[in-house]
């Protein structure tokens, strides 16, 4: 048969819960694609499970984490029906990453840990939680017979949903290719980020078995496709290739990264430590420190279809506007519990500090203060572990187009907000990465082939002691919120 040939295409696919953006290159020129993925709540959000039951041989569990593919002679349309199907799977079996069944699956593992305390997170740099993939797929196999039943007869892979993507791609159950990349890997909680390999002891701890797992591969070379998780791949489009770069992405959750270069550091200040890139076959693994914040977004969402006090996420944007203070309301979206810095699962949502003067408008100020509130406490913890202070923070993600929430970052962390013009970046470093790989080279990634991004510049617009008195509030807030799930 006679295949499309459409010269080096590179791509990319950055599957988020709101949407799917892909981005394309025939050729040197980039073209972003927006698929939005609508009725709200039609898919799952990041980190899913799902099963495939469509008749195949293979049972196949994936996560939904990360998102990126090299399209290589491949072209877009092909690609699109591929991720339909597995959209409308995930409807059906997923686990989100904001999950929270897998709860009492952490209670006992955390139980049982072997050695001290720091058994899992001195491996993998993640502490035991409800969010990674390990935990996830420790639940299927003690909850979903028939994932038992395929692990028993052999015929279960698993994966992230690049592998997934890779597999599909690559001739599916006719011999496809059962990888992933390092980012990817490290947030499984299976992936030992010194050896760069699945670790037995975290295997046998975890029981999984280690033939279900994928090659682990370089974030930049041919294998059929390529790949990067969905934050290592911001970072390399908002171009953090410096130790001490940052940037944080808005969406969903928020996801703070810092570039912490060839060194593994260990955070005393609860942020993960992850795999940023490793862009070569023969190139040196990066690491970054990571503080994420589950919910930033999703309470947008939530004023939306919950309390339904706005028809659409922008609309958040003009009541915020109309009042410009919350009025001494603070909103602590704890939904599922605190992520970074406290890992605290017994926290609940709250919203406090409400007169008889408070309305909408304070209340959807209060969530945009949120997230601002949450990623300061993040780059504090950052700040504390790295020792050498950010001085300014480069950001992206789809709640970055309120300029609200961008003056109030900066006022709130005190330090400048910058905002490139190109808001793709989680697509744009995964197509940096496919295209510069050995045997691709549409580019490189050497400093002169990087031109300048314009960027957006927010400056804190109000004095140091107003912005600490409301983080210290904001504190005070945190610490009711603790302890509601006993
Ligand atoms: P993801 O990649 O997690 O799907 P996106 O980067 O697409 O996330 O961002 C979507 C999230 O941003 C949604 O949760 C939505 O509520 C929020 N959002 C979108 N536009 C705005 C806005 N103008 N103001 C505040 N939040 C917004």
């Amino acid at each position: 048969s006679k295949k499309a040939v459409l010269g080096p295409l590179v791509g990319a696919v950055d599957q988020g819960t709101s949407s799917t953006r892909f981005l394309v290159s025939p050729g040197n020129l980039l073209y972003p694609l927006q698929v939005v993925l609508g009725p709200s709540g039609f898919v799952a959000q990041k980190t899913s499970f799902y099963i495939n039951e469509e008749g195949l041989d293979q049972l196949r569990i994936a996560t939904i984490n990360c998102s990126v593919c090299n399209l290589n002679n491949m072209s877009l349309q092909k690609l699109a029906p591929v991720y339909w199907f597995f959209m409308y799977i995930i409807l059906f079996w997923s686990i989100v990453w904001l999950d929270l069944r897998t709860q009492s699956t952490v209670e006992s593992l955390s139980k049982r840990i072997p050695g001290n305390n720091n058994f899992v997170k001195s491996k993998t740099g993640l502490p035991l939680s409800t969010y990674f993939s390990a935990v996830k797929l420790r639940w299927l196999l003690d909850n979903v017979r028939k994932v038992q039943k395929a692990v028993e007869e052999k015929r279960a892979l698993f994966g992230t949903i690049d592998s997934w993507l890779i597999w599909s791609l690559t001739g599916g159950v006719n011999g496809g290719v059962h990888c992933t990349d390092v980012t990817n890997a490290s947030r499984t909680m299976l992936f030992n980020i010194h050896s760069l390999e699945w670790d037995k002891q975290l295997c046998e701890f975890f029981g999984i078995p280690m033939e279900i797992l994928p090659n682990v591969r370089s974030s930049s070379e041919i294998y059929g496709l390529m790949c990067l998780g969905d934050q290592s791949a911001a970072l390399v489009g908002q171009m953090c290739f410096q130790i001490g770069q940052a940037k944080n992405t808005y969406g969903t959750g928020c996801f703070l990264l810092c570039n912490t270069g060839h060194k593994c550091v260990f955070s005393d200040h609860g942020l993960l430590t992850t795999v940023a890139y490793k862009l070569g076959r023969d190139k040196p693994v990066y690491y970054a420190l990571e503080g994420s914040v589950a919910i930033a977004g999703a309470v947008i969402r939530w004023l939306r279809d919950n309390l339904g006090i706005i028809k659409t996420s922008e609309e958040i944007e003009k009541l915020a506007k109309e009042v410009g203070t919350s009025y001494g309301c603070y909103f602590v979206p704890a939904f599922s519990g605190l992520y970074a810095p406290y890992w605290e699962p017994s926290a609940r949502g709250i919203i406090c500090g409400l007169t008889q003067f408070t309305n909408k408008c304070h209340i959807a100020f209060a969530a945009l203060e949120a997230v601002c509130f949450q990623t300061r406490e993040i780059l504090d913890a950052m700040n504390r572990d790295c020792g050498i202070p950010l001085s300014h923070l480069q950001v992206d993600g789809g709640m970055t187009s309120n300029k609200i929430l961008m003056q109030l970052q900066a006022d709130i962390l005190y330090i400048p907000v910058v905002k490139p013009s190109m808001p793709e970046t989680t697509a744009l470093g995964a197509a940096m990465a496919a295209g510069a790989a050995e045997g691709v080279g549409v580019w490189s990634l050497e400093p002169e082939d990087l031109s300048a991004v314009t960027m957006e510049r927010f400056e804190p617009q109000i004095n140091a002691e107003e912005s600490e008195i409301r983080y210290s509030t904001w504190k005070k807030a945190v610490m009711k919120s603790m302890g509601w799930v006993t």
